[in-house]
């Protein structure tokens, strides 16, 4: 392991290419090549680290752990909240960092994503100093309920939100008084880079946060073997999160899934149809590399025509292009091979007999990782493309007759991250809600996401849920103190 390497210049933005253990830079002899998807330039080599980094950031982690549980929530809250102050100085060059490297849109990392990051961590401050277990007596013992930090926490973020993802689980982990290790991807590893400076910029003790880069068979692969891991929290495909639940089961470590989703966006007669219709265009939002979105459109037959035509004019208004610029509604898909994996979908669709109301393909006028929003209707029942996530600008259309086949077709997936309903009756808002599995449904709004609310996914979008209090179940040995009434002096 070297020392330190040179920084990088992104779109103006120092960024440091290497792992921050132990409150200093550390880079690694062998490094990985990162691409923005704008026009496939290469943004810079970045520390590829391994089992060997893995093992000096979790033990510089278990060593600042003590002191950083010991000042209690309280005691942690400033730090945290001097970071989130931190982030918000700083959240233009945030926001540049992320767009050039995994081309999301700047005004929406600009106005919304980023500052989303510093809420994460002030908002889990905040409600760690409020935490307070139940109390009881019963059978005379009198019984409390503490939340616990307990241990070293490692955090595995994807590509498609890496910042404010890596602030979702930095901020209750660190609140709880766990110190962390973030292995960020390798696909869009800077801002999480950004986010150790800030860190240290805060004057969080040494130790305390610490980032390792790499690619995750290797790096990712050692933070959740480590035996001095206490809790793993995962972001990613359900692939990956197979992988990783294997090894946590290996050590009986307590892991948090969040994965993939095939959501569905249901729309009824009755709804307010141009707000529905609103909602269905904005699937593409981030070229439709977003885990919650709503890919399968299932519309009420009634209304049917009339939406694939509103979804067909107002496709074309999208404008699809660099996502620096502010009149862009869709920016490029993150690498080549992910191109590749989405084009393989759209041609095995249409191969099954699917039919493509609009798009199908890369942008004949932009190339590049530029594909089309896509539309597919008249789909066979059977097709992969109504089962599989895509992570792209690609929705699929489906009809129904009454709510038990919209519902049916709703439960139709091994997924169950999310659903919208456009309905304008609360009835059967609140009878199709209860109908359909879904970590989260929305009813005429979708994306809302209160940080006290319990988050994640059932089926195979993920095991556990995080927000408000469930994140500190989740990050801490909760314990009950039983203690026999009146037995003291
Ligand atoms: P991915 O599973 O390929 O990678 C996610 C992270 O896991 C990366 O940091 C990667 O390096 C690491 N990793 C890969 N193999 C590993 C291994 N063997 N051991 C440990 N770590 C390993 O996912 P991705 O392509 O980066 O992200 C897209 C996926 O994330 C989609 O499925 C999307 O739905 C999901 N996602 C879910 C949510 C949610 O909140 N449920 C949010 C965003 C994205």
């Amino acid at each position: 392991m070297l020392t330190q390497s040179k920084r990088i210049n992104i779109a103006g933005v120092e960024v440091s290419p290497d792992h921050y253990i132990g409150g200093k830079r550390v880079s690694s002899a062998s490094t990985f090549q990162v691409i923005s998807p704008i026009d496939e330039s290469v943004m810079g080599e970045v520390a590829a680290g391994g089992q060997a980094e893995i093992d000096l950031a979790v033990q510089a982690a278990k060593e600042a752990f003590p002191a950083w549980a010991a000042l209690g929530p309280s005691g942690r809250a400033p730090y945290l909240k001097k970071l989130a102050d931190v982030i918000e100085a700083h959240l233009e060059e945030l926001a540049i960092v992320e767009t050039t490297n995994n081309g999301s849109l700047l005004e929406a990392s600009r106005l919304r994503v980023m500052k989303r990051g510093a809420m994460n961590i002030r908002f889990f401050a905040e409600w760690a100093e409020t935490l307070k277990g139940e109390s009881w007596e019963a059978n005379g013992v009198q019984y409390s309920v503490h939340y616990d930090p307990s241990g070293v926490s490692g955090l595995i973020t994807p590509w498609n939100a890496p910042f404010m993802l890596s602030t979702w689980k930095v901020g209750p982990a660190l609140a709880a008084g766990n110190t962390v290790v973030i292995k960020p991807p390798e696909w869009a590893p800077f801002t999480c880079s950004l986010l150790a400076d800030f860190a240290e910029e805060a004057g969080l003790p040494a130790g305390v946060l610490n980032v390792v880069q790499g690619i995750g068979e290797d790096a990712g692969a050692a933070l959740t073997a480590h035996p001095d891991v206490t809790r793993i929290s995962f972001t990613g495909s359900e692939e990956t999160g197979k992988i990783i639940g294997k090894a946590a089961a290996d050590r009986i470590v307590p892991v948090s899934l969040e994965l993939g989703g095939k959501s569905p966006l249901i729309v009824f007669a009755d709804c307010d149809f141009a707000a529905a219709l609103r909602t269905a265009l904005g699937q593409y939002d981030n070229a439709g590399q977003v885990c919650l979105a709503g890919t399968r459109i299932l519309v009420e037959e009634s209304i049917a025509k009339d939406f694939i035509e509103g979804m067909k004019t107002g496709a074309k208004e999208l404008v699809l292009g660099d996502p620096r610029k502010p009149e862009t509604h869709v920016g490029p898909l993150i690498t080549r091979e992910h191109l590749e994996r989405v084009q393989g979908f759209v041609e095995r669709a249409r191969a099954a007999g699917a039919e493509v109301a609009y798009g199908g393909g890369v942008s004949s006028a932009l190339g590049g990782l530029y594909f089309e929003p896509t539309l597919f209707i008249n789909v066979p029942e059977d097709a992969e493309i109504l089962q599989r996530e895509v992570f792209g600008p690609v929705l699929t259309l489906q009809t129904f007759k009454t709510e038990e086949e919209a519902i049916a077709l709703a439960n139709h997936t091994d997924y169950g991250l999310a659903a919208t309903i456009f309905t304008g009756d609360e009835e059967r808002a609140n009878r199709v809600g209860a109908a359909v599995t879904a970590g989260t449904v929305w009813v005429n709004t979708f994306f809302a996401r209160d940080l006290s609310a319990p988050f994640g996914g059932a089926k195979n979008s993920g095991i556990g849920r995080e927000g408000g209090n469930w994140s500190f179940e989740f990050f801490c040995d909760v314990k009950t103190l039983a203690k026999r009434s009146g037995s003291f002096q």
